[in-house]
């Protein structure tokens, strides 16, 4: 049954997904006095960074770690610009415990800038050349990013924006547009390290989707030195759903409506320019209309959701069709007795497993608010193709599951020593769980590659040709991550206001 349509005003936008990204976007438009409704297909907020509950644990979905909370750091600055109390955080120190199996020492990937030189210095000699230049790189891109340029450009504002940003400080910067990591391994004459190599192919695989080899330079050095101060990486108190509460109480604070259990099934250009929103919401399909729209989802998603694609100019449609295909992600939550992890068991740890593949390890700490006190929720994730399990029958997704999960209990008792009896709680999600939460295309996670030719300038743009079609979340500029969503919804909410003659700036 079609409802009758909502007729919203002439000012209106639609923020299609309430994940960190559009929770920020809808926040921060919201906080502009802009009237927006948020649309969200799931009976919760935070998507990817949202939770879940089994008995008496809570279990974070996707993002268990988050940058960007520190002074300067997008999180600090955008809770700083609405107002709102940062959530209660400890530093990771260290971040990650890297352990590449192959039976030296792990690497600790230690908060402290001098301690981490040292640990790379026992860990990698020779790789300082390597490090220089990373930080000389990431120094550049801080300086320039904290200017809030407007990245890709797509028009003379956006360009404008870009040009306000630089300094001669960035050069470096420009200089390395198209490297790689690998290009920056030779050129400082490491790349005969294969050790060095290993960690950062598994480093830079959690956060660029890809391997050292095809990593942009610029973000490559950026994500290889998150974890040091003056940044780092935290933990937040509670639960990652913190983080999506409190966006989601600034923007109802300031009058923004979110509809939980909307799910939009349909987008199309009205005849006067705005856009026509169909939803299957519990009332039935109602019909919105809204002058701008800022979409969340993975892009993948937009040829789906506008079924009449002559709205889109081909190239842009050639351009989504031939985006590359990110992974899929297969996760292990599990809860165990503190007594059974390994004594003083890091908070984060990545393990170089062949089969089912490396494992990113995230352990809640005792009294967080995720386990009873004594006991611990342990998440383990793997990339795996998404393609292989959309395609199972039933019988052979169930077995699957079994033999996944079997060789992951497998991997934690041979590089934790974790008993197999000492589970309390465990089960698995695959691309096809992530569809059904999170309402991803074939339950694809993490957003687009992050090759030197699709980087910064050269991405997927916010502004996209059609009016009023905005894009952000984590496969638009910088990327994945609850901060560079964050940034990605900047960037579109700016651009959304600086077309209605408004200017949005956060104070740096
Ligand atoms: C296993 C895993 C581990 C990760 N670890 C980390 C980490 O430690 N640190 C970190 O910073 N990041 C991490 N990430 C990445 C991070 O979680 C994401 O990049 C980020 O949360 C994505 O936010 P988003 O708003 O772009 O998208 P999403 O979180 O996917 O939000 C999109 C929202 O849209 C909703 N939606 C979907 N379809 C519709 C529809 N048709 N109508 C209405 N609503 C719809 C969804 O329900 C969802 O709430 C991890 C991700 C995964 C999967």
């Amino acid at each position: 049954m079609f409802r009758k349509g909502i007729v919203m005003t002439d000012e209106s936008v639609v923020v299609i997904g309430a994940g960190i990204a559009g929770l920020t976007s809808a926040a921060l438009l919201a906080h502009e006095g802009v009237p927006v409704t948020l649309l969200e297909s799931h009976s919760q907020v935070g998507g990817c960074a949202g939770t879940f509950r089994r008995g008496s644990y809570l279990f974070d979905v996707g993002a268990t770690q988050v940058a960007g909370l520190e002074i300067g750091g997008i999180h600090q600055r955008l809770f700083r610009h609405l107002s709102l109390e940062l959530p209660v955080a400890t530093i990771l120190d260290p971040a990650c415990v890297i352990d590449l199996a192959d039976g030296m020492e792990p690497i600790a990937l230690w908060h402290n800038k001098k301690k981490w030189e040292i640990e790379r210095k026992r860990q990698f000699p020779g790789s300082e050349p390597f490090w220089t230049i990373c930080k000389l790189l990431h120094e550049s891109n801080w300086k320039f990013s904290v200017r809030d340029p407007v990245i890709p450009t797509r028009n003379f504002w956006d360009l404008v924006k870009l040009i306000q940003a630089f300094r001669l400080d960035n050069i470096p910067s420009g200089l390395f547009i198209q490297s790689s990591v690998v290009d920056l391994l030779k050129l400082t004459g490491c790349y005969t390290d294969k050790r060095l190599i290993k960690f950062l192919d598994l480093q830079l695989r959690l956060y660029s989707q890809t391997i050292a080899s095809r990593t942009s330079a610029l973000y490559g050095a950026t994500v290889l030195q998150m974890a040091q101060e003056p940044h780092g990486l935290w933990h937040l108190d509670g639960s990652m759903q913190v983080l999506s509460d409190l966006l989601r109480r600034s923007f109802c604070t300031n009058g923004g409506q979110l509809l939980l259990r909307h799910k939009v099934v349909g987008l199309k250009v009205a005849s006067d320019q705005g856009w026509k929103i169909s939803v299957s919401s519990p009332n039935g399909l109602q019909e919105l209309l809204a002058n701008d729209v800022v979409f969340t989802l993975p892009p993948q998603s937009l040829l789906e959701l506008i079924s009449d694609n002559s709205c889109l100019p081909s190239e842009y449609v050639q351009c989504l069709r031939e985006l590359p295909k990110p992974s899929g992600a297969l996760v292990f939550y599990a809860a165990i007795a503190r007594s059974d992890l390994p004594d003083n068991c890091p908070n984060h740890l990545q393990i170089n497993v062949k089969d089912p593949g490396s494992l990113f390890i995230s352990v809640s700490r005792d009294g967080d608010g995720r386990a009873p006190l004594g006991e611990a929720t342990l998440i383990a994730s793997i990339f795996t193709q998404t393609s292989f399990w959309c395609s199972l029958d039933k019988t052979s997704y169930v077995q699957q599951k079994e033999i996944i999960l079997e060789k992951i209990v497998q991997a934690l008792y041979k590089h934790m020593g974790i008993s197999y009896t000492a589970w309390i709680h465990k089960e698995l999600a695959t691309p096809r769980s992530f569809v059904k939460w999170t309402g991803r295309p074939n339950g694809i996670v993490g957003g687009l590659a992050q090759y030197p030719e699709r980087f910064g300038l050269f991405g997927l743009a916010s502004r996209t040709p059609v009016r009023g079609l905005w894009l952000c979340g984590d496969s638009i500029y910088p990327g994945e991550g609850t901060a560079g969503v964050s940034h990605s919804a900047l960037i579109a909410s700016r651009q959304l206001m600086a077309n209605r003659g408004l200017s949005l700036n956060l104070s740096s």
